[in-house]
């Protein structure tokens, strides 16, 4: 079996890289446009789908194993899942928990999403993947969305148990050697290294991977180390030097280049966390992703104006660090349908076939 040594020397190999589908692409380009059409003013752009809150590690920035504590043993039901995808509309599926290979029932839920053509991309540690994936396809509508904090010490730390890099990275070799496509999913902490993770992305790249997504963490308040969240300008000065072209160029991110401007303070956004319901085994969380004031019935609980005047940086003190990509990438989609400088930031970049909104 080949080392992650050899792996990241696989850089010439990277030519059987799968691409994101133009379908994707187009299908999002006319969703958005039919949905301008009738005049709607949000909407959503990707269900982010909970299946489960139970977990098989216990990182240290994760707020979701204790919010949902006295629910960890609740699997969502594969028709509740449908239901609330097909309730929601979007095209793109984020399933994340929780781990989701962990639901017993997750093949049902996929391939069921596959067939009616939704975009899924399913976030993983990777530590039960192969098992997983002898029930699950490979196509064109399915990507792994496999947890990488960093190299082998840093991310061992940071998901709290030794051993889960190599196994999240033999995951990721085996996906690709499979046929899946596959993405990587980064969140960065004060305790981050520039030089570690830039490491960490060139090695993925080098494999062969369709791109990297990153997001600084959100300061959860249920996980243990609140020191560890970074506040806004510290975020700025972090992703200044982790992006920097001296420093990255071994790197190929998935996330838009405008969101990538705005983690370096050089774009400003409100959030329309809107575009991403969750949905958990407790219901749709409201408001957004990172904070569950209510969990509700109906996806529609969660477009009011009512809701937004309260809830965005500067109106509610929890949303004054948040830069969680789940709030800010779709806000860069939904400027740009105003900006056509901005549309054209996003077709120079290669957006549709590199990335332009990430999952997860
Ligand atoms: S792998 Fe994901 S869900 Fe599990 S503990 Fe870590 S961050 Fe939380
Ligand atoms: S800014 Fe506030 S409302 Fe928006 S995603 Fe972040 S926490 Fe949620």
């Amino acid at each position: 079996m080949a080392t992650i040594e050899d792996k990241g020397l696989e850089q010439a190999q990277g030519e059987r890289r799968a691409k994101r589908p133009l379908e994707l692409s187009a299908r999002l380009a006319g969703y958005l446009l039919k949905n301008k059409l009738k005049g709607k003013k949000r909407f959503p752009l990707v269900t982010m789908l909970e299946p489960l809150e139970m977990c098989n590690l216990a990182c240290i920035g994760c707020g979701r194993i204790r919010e949902y504590k006295p629910v960890l043993d609740k699997m969502m039901p594969v028709e509740e899942a449908l239901a609330a995808v097909r309730e929601s509309g979007a095209p793109i599926v984020s399933i994340a928990g929780g781990e989701p290979t962990i639901h017993p029932r997750i093949d049902e839920i996929i391939n069921a999403l596959i067939k009616e053509k939704y975009f899924v991309y399913c976030c993983t540690n990777g530590l039960l993947l192969d098992r997983v994936m002898d029930k699950i396809p490979p196509s064109k509508y399915l990507c792994w969305v496999v947890h990488l904090d960093g190299m082998e010490k840093k991310h061992d730390e940071s998901v709290d148990r030794q051993g889960v890099f190599k196994k999240a990275v033999d995951a990721i070799q085996s996906a690709l050697d499979r046929g899946y496509r596959v993405c990587t999913n980064s969140t960065v902490f004060r305790t981050s290294d520039v030089g570690d993770l830039n490491e960490m992305f060139s090695l993925v790249n080098g494999m062969g991977i369709e791109g990297s997504m990153i997001s600084p963490g959100f300061d959860f308040e249920d996980a243990p180390d609140q020191e560890m969240f970074l506040t806004r300008k510290e975020s700025h000065e972090l992703f200044q030097k982790l992006l920097a072209p001296e420093n990255s160029d071994g790197a190929r991110f998935y996330n838009n280049p405008l969101y990538l401007n705005f983690l370096k303070g050089e774009r400003d956004y409100q959030c329309t966390a809107w575009s991403n319901p969750t949905y958990t085994v407790m219901g749709w969380r409201k408001p957004c992703y990172p904070l569950a004031d209510e969990h509700v019935e109906h996806v529609a609980e969660l477009f009011d104006q009512n809701i937004w005047d309260k809830y965005g940086v500067g109106k509610d003190p929890r949303c004054a660090n948040c830069m969680m990509h789940c709030g800010f990438e779709s806000a860069t989609i939904f400027q740009a349908l105003k900006t056509p400088k901005d549309w054209a930031t996003l077709i120079k970049s290669g957006a549709a076939t590199k990335g332009g909104i990430t999952a997860a």
